[in-house]
């Protein structure tokens, strides 16, 4: 098995019928590069830039910022890099950074909107100078982290436009050419799809919180793992809703959650049409080879099924194993 994957590591990803996925891989920092091109990755559709912020013992500069970007994106050499601005709060705390005990942190202060409050104005004002600088050494995309409203990105996405003004006023090469999208990790946005998919360039599912907020179950918490189920068919529902809300507006959609790298899960979202998965490294040569062995036929064929029929997640889990033996 282990000498079937090798072979595939500068293979294209394809199904058994010729229809392409772009599969990606998450990294935490620029180190992460080695096991993106030890296993054939084709972009980074994931770069989690708060490791910057918490192996910091204070704010990281612009200049300490830009060099970890651009050696990403020139690590890339010109494939497509999508790099999230900082999700600190939640379960993530900064030392340097005073953020307000909360009751509950996963709903509270945490990601863009601290990145859109006074406290985080400045930092989030540096990270994008240091993204807009860095952009001119590979394809870089910006995704917004946590977004719920149409508001929220708008404001983000200004935030951007401004800083890349300024730049350009003064004389420094920015690209002119990146993508600006969100995660869809927040049930509102999910179901909004439409609306942003006029406005974003892309987006991301990030499912590990989708499935949190849109279950009401810790991630982290055993007790209610049991809700906590990817194949649920109302967040299948809600995948397929901002899939089908990109494709209208001729957007593409990924997803960077735990379930783009899912066995079970893959035939499903190869059925539903997503455009690309983002996973951790080691997980992309095994998914590669199973995309091979799928008819992207048979596998929407699954979907709708799955999505019209099932009404349990036992079910769906069934009913892909009948699908792919
Ligand atoms: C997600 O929520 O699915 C995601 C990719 O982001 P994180 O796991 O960093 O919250
Ligand atoms: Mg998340």
């Amino acid at each position: 098995q282990k000498a079937e994957w090798e072979k595939l590591k500068n293979a294209q990803t394809v199904t058994a019928d010729g229809k392409h996925f772009e599969l990606a891989a998450n990294i935490g920092t620029p180190k992460d590069l080695k096991g993106v091109h030890a296993n054939g990755a084709e972009a980074v559709g994931l770069y989690r830039t708060e490791f910057l912020y918490m192996d910091s013992p204070d704010f990281p500069s612009e200049e300490d910022q830009f060099q970890a970007y651009k050696a990403v994106l020139e690590g890339m050499e010109g494939k497509p890099v999508v790099v999230r601005t900082m999700d600190i709060g939640g379960d993530k705390e900064l030392p340097y950074l005073d953020l307000p005990h909360e009751m509950n942190p996963f709903l509270g202060y945490r990601a863009l909107r601290i990145s859109l409050s006074e406290l985080g104005d400045a930092m989030f004002r540096t990270q994008l100078r240091a993204l807009l600088r860095a952009s001119a050494y590979g394809t870089l995309r910006v995704m917004f982290p946590m977004v719920a409203t149409l508001k929220e990105f708008r404001a983000a996405k200004q935030m951007f436009e401004e800083e890349k003004a300024k730049l350009v006023a003064e004389g420094v090469a920015v690209s002119d050419s990146i993508q600006v999208g969100i995660m869809i990790e927040i049930p509102a946005a999910a179901v909004l799809a439409d609306k942003f998919a006029k406005e974003v360039d892309f987006f991301s599912i990030g499912t590990n919180d989708l499935i949190q907020y849109t279950m009401a179950a810790d991630r982290m918490s055993e007790k209610v793992s049991y809700l906590y189920q990817p194949y649920n068919p109302s967040i299948l529902r809600l995948i397929k809703n901002v899939i089908d809300a990109a494709h209208a507006e001729g957007k593409w959609a990924g997803m960077c959650g735990e379930m783009a790298g899912d066995q079970t899960a893959v035939p499903l979202l190869v059925g539903m049409g997503l455009d690309e998965f983002s996973m951790s490294a080691t997980s992309v040569l095994k998914t590669r080879s199973l995309m091979k062995r799928l008819d992207s036929a048979k596998m929407q064929e699954l979907a709708d099924r799955a999505l019209n029929d099932c009404d349990t997640m036992e079910e769906v889990v069934e009913l892909i194993n009948e699908y792919v033996k």
